[in-house]
C-alpha cells in the first residue's frame, strides 16, 4: 500500500490526526420498488420529506452562518424545486415509490449539471447530498452525516457536502481529503473559509481505513499515512512557519530590494471583498463577472449588474479593479448565453469573447453597466476581454469598450496565438493579463476538465513559461502592463518566477495572498531573474522547479 498520497491542497496548514471515514450509507430504492395504490398519499409523504430537509438544511445555514449558509439555502432551493416536485409527482402517479421518484428526478437533474460544465458540475456533489437527505427520510434510515468522535481526527470521505462542512467543529476536524472536488468545489470554499487544512481529488481516498494515522499538508497536496513522529513535527513547524511569515509581511507586494509587484485579488462578486481585503489585496485583477450569473436562467437586468460592480468598485477607492467582461462558455456555461450551435469541443469552441461577438448587445450591456457603476466611485475600473485570440479581436474589443465610454481596456492571454503576437496586440490593448490556466490548457492541448491529464495542466510547463516570457517581453517594449491573473500566481516560487519573467503584477484567490507577499520579499528582484532563466533553460516541469528554488534561497525559511 502506497504511503504517500497525493490530491490538490486547496487550504493551507497542516492536519495530523487519525482518519475517520464519512460513509454514505443511504440504500438506493431498487427499479421496481412501487407504493401500495394511494398516489396521493405517497406524493405527499415525499413532499414532506422534501420541505423537512429544506427546513433542516436552512437551519443548519442559520447555525453556520457566512458563507456556508448561502450554499445550504441553496440546496434548500434544490429541495423545495418546484419542477422537481413536479417530475416527482407524475413519477408516484405512474406507481413508484416516493423514494425511487425521488431518487429518478434527481438522476435527470444530476445529468444536466455534470454535463454543464466545470462549476456547475462542482454542484452535483450538493445535489446528491440532498437527494441522499430526502430519501433516508423516506426509507426511515439515518441522514448521513459526519462521524461521531470526541478526539480530533482527518476527516475523508468521497466527497463532503455543505452540509456536512457547514456543521464541523474545527476543533476536533484537523484536516479534509476528499476523493473528488477541485479547487472551486464547496468543499474547498468551506475548508478555506473554516481555516481547515484539505486536499481534495485524493484518487487513493479510498484505500485509507478508519484509525489510519495521516499528515495532511493542505498547501502541496501531500498525504502521508502513519508519518514517524519526527516527520510530524517537522511538518508542522514547517506550516507554523510559513504562517508566522506570511502574517508578518504586510503592505503593497515588493521584492527584497523595493521592485514594486501589485498583488491583487481574484473574486467572483461581492461575497469574496471581505477576504480579498483581509488579506491586503492592494486591488482587484480579475473579477470573474460570469460568476454572478452562472445559476440563471435570464440576462441580468442592468440595476442588478450595476448594483454588483459598484459594490466591488466602491470596496477600493483608489485602487485598480480589472473587470473581466463575460467568459461565458466551454466550462463556464450561462443558460441564457447558449453556443450557437453544439459543439464538440466547449474548450476549442464559443466561448469569451468570442461568444461576445455573436452577442454584441450582451457585452455592451455588460460595459455601459460597468461604465455607470464606476462613475459613482474612486476605483481605477479597467475591463479586460477573456479568450482573445488576434489583432482583430483586440480592436473589435477596444472600439466597444471606447463607445461605452471606457479608457482603459486590456486583454487576457489565454491562447497561444495571442502570446506569440503580443507585440502586434500590444498596439491595440491597454494592458495584458495572461490567464494561465487556459494558456496551460491550449498550450499543453490538455483539457482543464480532465483529472487524468494533470502533467499537462502544471503552469510550470517550460513552454508555457517560454509563452508568458515573449508576452511580458512584447508588453514591456510597448510599455503595456502586464499582470498573470491564472492560479500560477498564487504558487509562491512561480510567482518569483513570472516576476523575474517580467510580469509586473499578481492576481490571485485571496487566501494566497499573504504567502506570495511574504515570498516575494524574501528575493531580490535579480534572483527573480536567475530563476525565471533556470525555469526557461529547464527541460521540463520538475527541474523548473528544482532549479528555480536554488536560485531563490530566501524561500528556506518558507518551507517551499
Ligand atoms: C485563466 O484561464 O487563467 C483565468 C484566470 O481564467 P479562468 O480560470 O476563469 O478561465
Ligand atoms: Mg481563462
Amino acid at each position: 500500500m502506497v504511503d504517500k498520497l497525493s490530491g490538490v491542497g486547496v487550504s493551507s496548514g497542516v492536519g495530523y490526526g487519525p482518519a475517520l471515514r464519512l460513509t454514505r450509507d443511504v440504500p438506493a430504492p431498487p427499479a421496481d420498488d412501487r407504493h401500495g395504490g394511494d398516489a396521493e398519499a405517497e406524493y405527499r409523504r415525499a413532499a414532506a420529506a422534501m420541505e423537512d430537509t429544506a427546513q433542516d438544511l436552512t437551519a443548519r445555514g442559520e447555525r453556520a452562518g457566512g458563507q456556508a449558509q448561502e450554499v445550504l439555502a441553496a440546496q434548500a432551493l434544490m429541495a423545495r424545486d418546484p419542477a422537481l416536485a413536479d417530475d416527482i409527482r407524475k413519477r408516484v402517479g405512474e406507481g413508484a415509490s416516493a423514494a425511487r421518484a425521488v431518487s429518478e428526478a434527481m438522476a435527470v437533474y444530476r445529468q444536466m449539471l455534470a454535463g454543464a460544465g466545470d462549476y456547475l458540475a462542482a454542484r452535483v456533489a450538493d445535489l446528491d447530498d440532498v437527494r441522499d437527505r430526502i430519501v433516508a427520510r423516506l426509507l426511515g434510515v439515518p441522514v448521513p452525516g459526519i462521524p461521531e468522535s470526541a478526539e480530533p481526527y482527518v476527516l475523508v470521505a468521497a466527497d463532503l457536502a455543505p452540509a456536512d462542512t457547514a456543521v464541523l467543529d474545527p476543533d476536533l476536524v484537523v484536516a479534509f481529503i476528499t476523493r473528488e472536488g477541485g479547487p472551486t468545489s464547496h468543499t474547498a470554499i468551506l475548508a478555506r473559509s473554516l481555516g481547515l487544512p484539505a486536499v481534495v481529488a485524493c484518487a487513493d481516498a479510498d484505500t485509507i481505513t478508519d484509525g489510519t494515522p495521516l499528515l495532511v499538508d493542505g498547501a502541496t497536496g501531500r498525504v502521508l499515512r502513519d508519518p514517524d513522529p519526527d516527520t510530524v513535527a517537522t511538518a508542522r513547524a514547517t506550516a507554523d512557519a510559513r504562517a508566522a511569515a506570511a502574517a508578518g509581511t504586510s503592505g503593497p507586494g515588493r521584492t527584497a530590494d523595493g521592485h514594486p509587484v501589485p498583488l491583487l485579488a481574484n473574486i467572483g462578486g461581492p461575497a469574496d471583498l471581505p477576504a480579498a481585503l483581509a488579506n491586503g489585496a492592494e486591488g482587484v485583477g480579475l473579477y470573474r463577472t460570469e460568476f454572478l450569473f452562472l445559476d440563471r436562467a435570464d440576462a441580468p437586468t442592468h440595476e442588478e449588474q450595476v448594483a454588483a460592480y459598484r459594490e466591488v468598485l466602491a470596496a477600493f477607492p483608489g485602487g485598480k479593479v480589472v473587470v473581466r467582461t463575460l467568459d461565458s462558455g466551454a466550462d463556464k456555461p450561462l443558460a441564457f448565453l447558449p453556443p450557437p450551435a453544439p459543439e464538440p469541443n466547449p474548450a476549442l469552441g464559443e466561448r469569451g469573447l468570442r461568444m461576445m461577438r455573436r452577442f454584441p448587445a450582451t457585452l455592451e450591456a455588460q460595459l455601459t453597466a460597468l461604465a455607470e457603476a464606476a462613475a459613482g466611485t474612486e476605483a481605477d475600473l479597467q475591463v479586460m476581454a477573456p479568450m482573445v485570440t488576434d489583432v482583430e479581436d483586440v480592436e473589435w474589443f477596444a472600439a466597444a469598450a471606447g463607445k461605452a465610454g471606457i479608457e482603459n481596456a486590456g486583454i487576457m492571454i489565454e491562447v497561444p496565438a495571442a502570446a506569440l503576437r503580443a507585440r502586434h496586440l500590444a498596439e491595440s490593448a491597454d494592458f495584458f493579463s495572461i490567464g494561465t490556466n487556459d494558456l496551460t490548457q491550449y498550450t499543453c492541448a490538455a483539457d482543464r476538465e480532465i483529472g487524468g491529464l494533470g502533467r499537462f495542466q502544471d503552469p510550470w510547463q517550460p513552454g508555457v513559461l517560454e509563452l508568458v516570457a515573449a508576452t511580458a517581453t512584447a508588453a514591456e517594449a510597448a510599455g503595456r502592463p502586464c499582470g498573470v491573473c491564472g492560479e500560477a500566481a498564487a504558487d509562491p516560487v512561480l510567482a518569483c518566477v513570472l516576476t523575474g519573467l517580467g510580469v509586473t503584477s499578481l492576481s490571485m484567490g485571496a487566501a494566497a495572498l499573504p504567502l506570495v507577499r511574504a515570498a516575494l520579499a524574501r528575493s531580490t528582484r535579480e534572483q527573480c531573474r536567475q530563476a525565471a532563466a533556470a525555469a526557461l533553460a529547464a527541460r521540463g516541469t520538475d527541474e523548473a522547479k528544482r532549479l528555480a528554488r536554488e536560485r531563490l534561497d530566501g524561500l528556506a525559511d518558507l518551507g517551499l
